[in-house]
């Protein structure tokens, strides 16, 4: 086992992706939410994915059961926190609730201790500036489903050590993920890009262009993507996407204004995936077939 412990702050589709990751590699993690019912969601389904890895022998019974030990889940932040030496905050992509987690936890923290955001499009610079030392926060972003995407991207806020940015890439190897380095920019690269083309493909919905499933088909077989864009929203929750867009739109303007059939989808509650509807329809975790949304 490492000595090394990890927060992770925010129990949701990220969160329990990223405690997952660093326990299966033998650290141990804190995982904090303000909600129980978040908690005890996160760990009914890190246990299913250690139980799936179990029955297609990817790992042993042995590892399983140690994953499993290492998490500690918590609904205090300050005992959650207390000798942490790496904190992944990955709660709602809102600003406010950032700011205010890492005001709460940077005092909390050894002063040696990195701070990080999991957020997927907001400024670093701007989270950094809530911790008395802002040279020990970074972005370290993961992507969904954290136990198979293997990209971490480091991204340096203004003020972010480059010992800081060093220690990151060590984590990263250490959880077997490959980094990249980003200097801030609204969205970084990944979630700039995947944005755009969520965006343009719901504009492309809306105006009737082609069916949900067509458009997917087309960016998957003609494209060479490995997911459709669509799909790609429904699993990354549109709530997430909306709000990545606005901030983009604020910040890189009108070429990134969301398309006005994702906020009708939000404002339904058809979030994606995690809901069981989005895009399309799921049961039981799998897609129902020509559950696509026509143009509305
Ligand atoms: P989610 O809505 O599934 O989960 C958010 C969690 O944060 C909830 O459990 C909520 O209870 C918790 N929370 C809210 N306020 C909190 C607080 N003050 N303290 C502790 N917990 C709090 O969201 P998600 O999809 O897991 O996204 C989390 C972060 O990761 C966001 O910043 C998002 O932009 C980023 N991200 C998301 C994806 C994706 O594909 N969904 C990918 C990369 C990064």
């Amino acid at each position: 086992m490492n000595a090394n412990k990890v927060l992770v702050v925010g129990a949701g589709l990220m969160g329990r992706g990223i405690v997952h990751a660093f326990a299966v590699r033998g650290y141990p993690v804190a995982l904090f939410d303000l909600n129980r019912e978040a908690v005890d969601a996160a760990l009914a389904d890190i246990r299913r994915v250690v139980g799936e890895a179990v029955a297609i022998g990817k790992l042993t019974e042995e590892t399983a059961a140690r994953t499993l030990e290492l998490i500690a889940p918590g609904t205090d932040l300050v005992e959650s926190a207390r000798g942490a030496d790496l904190v992944v905050e990955t709660a709602s992509e809102r600003l406010t609730v950032k700011i205010d987690i890492i005001r709460a936890i940077d005092p909390v923290v050894a002063p040696g201790a990195i701070i990080t955001t999991n957020t997927s499009a907001l400024s670093i610079t701007e989270i950094a500036a809530a911790s008395a030392d802002p040279s020990r926060v970074a972005g370290m972003h993961f992507f969904n489903p954290v136990h198979k995407m293997k990209l971490v991207e480091i991204i340096r806020g203004i003020a972010t050590g480059d010992a800081v940015v060093e220690r990151l890439k060590a984590w990263s190897d250490a959880i077997g993920k490959t980094s990249i380095v980003v200097n801030e920019a609204p969205g970084f690269t990944t979630s700039r890009m995947s944005a755009m083309l969520g965006n343009e493909a719901m504009y492309m919905l809306e105006s009737g262009v082609a069916s949900a499933e067509d458009i997917d088909t087309a960016l998957r077989l003609g494209l060479g993507h490995p997911m459709g864009p669509l799909e790609l929203g429904d699993m990354t929750g549109w709530d997430t996407r909306l709000a990545v867009l606005n901030y983009l739109h604020q910040s890189l303007g009108e070429k990134f204004r969301p398309c006005p059939l994702i906020a009708k989808m939000v404002k339904s509650g058809r979030y994606g995936r995690k809901v069981g509807h989005g895009v399309y329809k799921y049961e039981n975790g799998a897609k129902v077939p020509g559950s696509g949304l026509r143009s509305a």
